[in-house]
């Protein structure tokens, strides 16, 4: 039988965190109903891998996805959400910086009837002024240009029901800003506080290159903005252009004309080439976006799949059936 709940974990080189991850899961999940809980090994270098595989001897309601690389955490929460068979489903990150307490919070919120139940931060302990702003600008970025509302200060700490769950499956692409898709798919939604915790053992994989480059996956994916501000800022530089030229016109007819403005002409050259350039490259980003969506490749490859205990039981049972 399916399990009632199913976490969904990415991994990316977890090994130190682990037994700690497992010992804050464990006694919550046996406080809620039948659970497993769907690892997903994200080509880790270190022993994560082992670590899982000693763990699930010793609980088979663990379940491993071994991808055949390092995908990234979209693809790896990706790959879980595919293997993950629970009528709820809790996407939480390896390193406890989800706290698992929280979960019994979401599970209420789904017993009450919503489908998609996020956790939101209250505070972010930990991570550097920097982070906590460049975040709140792209939120609110998202919020003005996006055709998606983000939640403020989520993660991808959350509580998704089945039907939620196969609604997500659908989306195959390969640029997956998951926050994004997540908020699109819709459905009756609601929040639960919780106070996030600095990371527990290893280091963030995440530098600021990644988050920007995430930031430039969720404008991209979400909307066409950056495509329409260069027809925007060509039609307002043409317009000035005019407007320039009559005044050179009226001025010369007034005051003769002594060649002078060679400043003015370059920096004027160089400033249209570096729009020029500019614009460019936002069509670029997305045409290599449009290249990599084309090629339809499968989103990611499972090296080596060992189910939780649950779906072992049924795999037997529709043996015997056929
Ligand atoms: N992760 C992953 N693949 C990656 C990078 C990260 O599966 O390429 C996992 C990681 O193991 C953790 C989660 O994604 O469970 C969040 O990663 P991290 O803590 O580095 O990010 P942050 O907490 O800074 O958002
Ligand atoms: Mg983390």
């Amino acid at each position: 039988m399916a399990p009632e709940f199913s976490l969904v974990i990415p991994m990316f080189n977890e090994a130190d965190g682990i037994g700690a991850l497992y010992g804050r899961i464990a006694p919550v999940m046996d406080g809620l109903g039948p659970w497993e809980a769907v690892c997903v090994n994200d080509g880790s270098r270190d022993a994560t891998l082992r670590m899982l595989e000693e763990l699930r001897s010793r609980d088979p309601r663990i379940a491993i996805v071994n991808l055949s690389r390092n995908f990234g955490k979209e693809i790896a929460t990706t790959a879980g959400l595919d293997h993950a068979r629970g009528a709820a489903v809790i996407v939480i990150d390896a390193d406890l910086q989800d706290p698992p307490e929280v979960i019994p919070d979401l599970v209420a919120q789904w017993r009450a009837g919503f489908d998609m139940v996020y956790a939101q931060r209250r505070r972010r302990d930990g991570e550097s002024w920097l982070k906590r702003r460049t975040a709140e600008w792209f939120y609110r970025l998202m919020e003005h240009v996006g055709r998606v509302q983000l939640p403020r200060d989520t993660g991808d700490f959350r509580l998704m029901s089945r039907r939620v769950v196969e609604a997500l499956r659908q989306m195959r692409e390969h640029h997956r800003f998951m926050k994004g898709l997540f908020a699109w798919v819709g459905f009756p939604t609601a929040a639960v506080l919780y106070d996030r915790a600095p990371r527990h053992a290893g280091r963030s994989s995440w530098s600021y290159w990644t988050l920007w480059n995430l930031a430039i996956e969720g404008i991209t994916g979400f909307t066409v903005m950056p495509l329409k501000v260069a027809t925007y800022l060509g039609l307002i530089v043409a317009l000035l252009a005019v407007a320039y030229a009559a005044f050179v016109v009226v001025k010369t007819l007034i005051l003769g004309n002594p060649v002078a403005g060679y400043p003015s002409l370059l920096t004027i050259v160089l400033f249209l080439g570096g729009v020029q350039l500019m614009t460019l490259g936002v069509i670029g980003e997305y045409l290599g976006r449009i290249f990599n969506e084309t090629k339809q490749r499968p989103l990611y490859f499972v090296e080596r799949y060992t189910p939780s205990e649950a779906r072992v039981e049924e795999v037997v049972r529709l043996d015997r059936v056929s």
